[in-house]
């Protein structure tokens, strides 16, 4: 149904729901409020014509019980028809019965009584009268000189039912344009109720991926609504570092490719030119691997570092991991290299240490300090791997005996791509560990820092918060 499908329509319908009902109830409640009200007042009148009609009953003798005549009564129960009557009986003899009554015989207490209160030895009535008219009695028995007297009073009652049947149809007359005017009002309230929702959705309807950068301004935003501003904003930081990220990548990847690439169709064009050896297409073929190795180890680490950046690795997917154990599973994936390069690695970890984080990214980050500590540095030369506790965190001192770092370097060996000129020529790389090293390290709410000379080897030392510390 499209009308439940809006919160207007939805408002709208619960609003006229309950209108209905309440106004049913209402219409309900006062129509029996005012029976009861006209009903109670025609037997207070009842009672007092009752009263006035015992009064007439008198003995001159002592002996006869006698009414007085039309004589002495003046008012409705004179006028033949006035919808006003009484009759007197001893025992089962009338003994008196208002002129206004024309058939004296006419039954004034005919079937069942609405009530009968045998204390006060009254019954109730009601009746069509002598003229169709509506009617209401009373019977009343009580002995006067030890003789059963009964006196039946009956009055017309169609004035108040017309009474009760107008009001009510006035009630229900009314009732279907209330519910149309509280409709009309709703309405309007829920129009402007959802004025700060419609305004919330043109905002973020003015956002798309080419401007990102742009946010849903939550101080402007009603009460309720600045919640989900929030939500929605860092939803699209999230968005446009991602975005960020996957551009950046791409950008990257075609800059950094584009040499190797070069190469390697630089090889295939010398080894197409003239008639070669197949030791010469052998050779071509080994340098042409290499390059794509090279290539290989670049996308990896580029889409390592994107993952990094986008935030696809966060708090949310970081468990307790024994930061002990990736240092030593990094160290022991470094031996082979230091080996080959003929340089001793000295192993030191103090104690266990836990950390909130990624195991697998925190090995990289330490295998590619470890692995840089090794090909930075001379032949016969010394790696020293330090875990320690500084300060609540846990912090990985990685030293070397190698080339050392320039002091103008130190900023920029962090950015992407960048390699110091030292390393450029002699040693084989991406210039993307460092930045891995670092993203690792942000992710986890650590650092990284840098110290040593040229010459003088360099010393890189990773902090990261402790699991207990964080907790
Ligand atoms: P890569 O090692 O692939 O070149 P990195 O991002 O790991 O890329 O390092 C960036 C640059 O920082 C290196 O090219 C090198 O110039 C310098 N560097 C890194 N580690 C060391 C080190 N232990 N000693 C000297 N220079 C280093």
């Amino acid at each position: 149904m499209p009308l439940l499908r809006s919160i207007k329509g939805r408002l709208l319908l619960w609003i006229f729901l309950s209108m209905t009902v309440l106004f049913a109830g209402l219409g309900y409640a006062l129509h029996f409020k005012l029976h009861y009200a006209v009903d109670d007042s025609l037997d207070k009148m009842l009672h007092a014509n009752l009263q006035f009609v015992k009064g007439l009953i008198h003995t001159h003798d002592g002996k006869n019980i006698e009414c007085e005549s039309d004589e002495f009564i003046q008012g409705d129960y004179v006028i033949p028809d006035s919808g006003h009557y009484y009759k007197v009986f001893i025992g089962e003899s009338l003994l008196s019965v208002s002129s206004s009554l024309l058939d004296p015989d006419f039954n004034l207490t005919p079937g069942e009584p609405l009530s009968h209160d045998p204390k006060m030895q009254e019954w109730l009535y009601q009746l069509t009268g002598p003229n169709d008219e509506p009617l209401r009695s009373i019977r009343h028995e009580f002995n006067y000189m030890d003789q059963p007297v009964r006196i039946v009073v009956a009055e017309e009652i169609s004035a108040s039912l017309r009474m009760v049947d107008q009001l009510t149809s006035y009630f229900l007359l009314i009732t279907p344009v209330m519910i149309s005017l509280i409709a009309v009002i709703s309405l309007i309230i829920a129009e402007f109720s959802l004025r700060p929702v419609q305004h919330f959705s043109a905002a973020l309807e003015g956002i798309s991926h080419k401007n990102l950068e742009a946010r849903i301004p939550a101080d402007r935003q009603a009460k309720e609504l600045r919640r989900l501003a929030d939500k929605f904003n860092s939803l699209l930081e999230r968005l446009q570092r991602a975005f960020e990220a996957e551009k950046n990548l791409l950008g990257d990847a075609a800059h950094e490719l584009k040499t190797p690439l070069a190469v390697i169709k630089a090889e295939c064009d010398i080894a197409l030119q003239r008639e070669r050896s197949a030791a010469d297409h052998a050779a071509s073929l080994r340098n042409v691997r290499n390059v794509v190795k090279g290539m290989l180890f670049q996308i990896n680490s580029l889409l390592t570092l994107t993952r990094l950046a986008s935030g696809l690795l966060d708090a949310s997917s970081f468990a307790r991991t024994s930061f002990t154990d990736c240092v030593e599973d990094a160290t022991v994936l470094a031996e082979p290299l230091a080996r080959k390069k003929n340089i001793a690695l000295s192993v030191s970890l103090s104690e266990d240490m836990t950390v909130l984080g990624d195991e697998d990214s925190l090995t990289e980050a330490v295998l590619n300090l470890v692995e840089n500590a090794v090909k930075y540095n001379h032949p016969g030369g010394f790696v020293a791997v330090r875990l320690t506790r500084r300060d609540g965190m846990a912090a990985l001192t990685v030293s070397d005996t190698g080339i050392g770092i320039a002091e103008e370097d130190k900023e920029r060996i962090f950015d992407r791509f960048y390699r110091a000129a030292s390393a450029r020529s002699s040693q084989e790389g991406s210039g993307l560990g460092l930045s891995i090293v670092q993203a690792v390290a942000r992710t986890h709410g650590g650092a990284i820092m840098v110290e040593g000379q040229p010459g003088g080897g360099s010393s890189f030392t990773l902090t990261l918060p402790l699991a207990e510390e964080a907790a």
